[in-house]
């Protein structure tokens, strides 16, 4: 006799300071999952990242009532992307779901991310329709950042998807093998590759608290997506230090010349001094992205591992 094996689902919940949303998700999770228990096993693996409040006491509490959910409690928090890692790496599911626990993902969206994957997808992007929920400078600036980021990188991301997506386990396994430290998931995700498709939704705003994402903290989020896939920013000093340098000989070519016929006309302090302030600005310009770059190469070289767990709890 063969026993058909139910394949199964685990959704990926990064918690980070979301006391006042557990309840909310688990309620919200049971009912948009309903429809699938019957054909499916399901799994939730919650990530606590280091969490300063009662998010990891009110995870046990969902976890008494919730069988599927497995607590990953980190040793303090890692940040977002690190989190997911760690959630991929214990997930156990045929298709993995990584999705935000403020509900901004709505988890009905879900259904249709699995009709997707039993219709062949390996990858089913969940792409966001709209950005009324983002701040006036996040809907201008991300627009251009993907502009810039496919631009200059040698992946493309598309535009307006996150990490609210469907992977089937290859490609988990595939991300797993991915020996860097620096976990730019989206850029990550993109690398991959594998067959993949799109669903439409609009991004629901936030339940509770608040996001830890400030402007200052996304700046430096997409410094770090352009660098951890583009030269780009490396190889620009090469060519502009030509054009600086055909310039310089070009113009000291004249001054020679006119100083040979026409003598010297010795007051010059003006275009000395932008000369010398143009120049070592750009120097120093170029001396910064190198060390953007410097830096990556540093972190990656001691090769800490991307999270430490505290305890899991099945
Ligand atoms: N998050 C996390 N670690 C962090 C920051 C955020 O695990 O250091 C989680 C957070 O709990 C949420 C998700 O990542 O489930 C998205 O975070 P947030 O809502 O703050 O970002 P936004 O939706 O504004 O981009
Ligand atoms: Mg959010």
């Amino acid at each position: 006799m063969t026993v058909l094996m139910k394949r199964k689902i685990s959704l990926v919940c990064p918690f980070y300071n979301e006391e006042q949303g557990v309840r909310v998700f688990f309620n919200r999770i049971n009912e948009a999952l309903a429809p699938l228990t019957e054909r499916y096993e399901v799994e939730v693996i919650a990530i606590n990242d280091g969490s300063l409040d009662q998010t990891y006491e009110e995870l046990i509490k969902a976890k008494a009532d919730n069988d599927y959910l497995t607590i990953v409690d980190l040793s303090r928090n890692f940040g977002k992307e690190a989190a997911i890692s760690a959630g991929l790496d214990y997930a156990t599911g045929d298709a993995i779901i990584p999705i935000d626990s403020d509900l901004q993902h709505p988890p009905e969206v879900v259904l249709e991310l699995i009709e997707k994957w039993e219709e062949g997808a390996e990858v089913v992007l969940a792409k966001r329709v709209d950005r009324e929920t983002d701040r006036l400078v996040q809907k201008f600036t991300a627009n251009y950042f993907y502009k810039l980021h496919n631009r200059i990188s040698n992946i493309d991301i598309p535009a307006d998807v996150g990490d609210f997506r469907l992977m089937d386990r290859k490609v988990v396994e595939a991300l797993k093998n991915l020996p860097e430290n620096s976990r730019f998931m989206k850029g990550l995700f993109a690398w991959v590759g594998f067959r993949t498709t799109t669903v439409d939704y609009k991004v629901a705003p936030r339940e509770h608290g608040a996001t830890s994402f400030n402007t200052w903290k996304l700046w430096n989020f997409a410094i770090e997506g352009i660098t951890s896939f583009s030269t780009a920013p490396l190889r620009v000093w090469t060519y502009l230090g030509c054009a600086v340098s055909v310039a310089a000989f070009v113009y000291a070519a004249y001054l020679f010349i006119t100083a040979l016929f026409f003598g010297v006309d010795t007051p010059g302090y003006s275009s000395i001094m932008i000369t010398v302030l143009f120049a070592s600005g750009v120097q120093l310009i170029g001396i910064g992205v190198l060390g953007e770059y410097v830096g990556r190469i540093f972190a990656e070289s001691k090769k800490r591992p991307v999270y430490i767990v505290r305890e899991v709890i099945k």
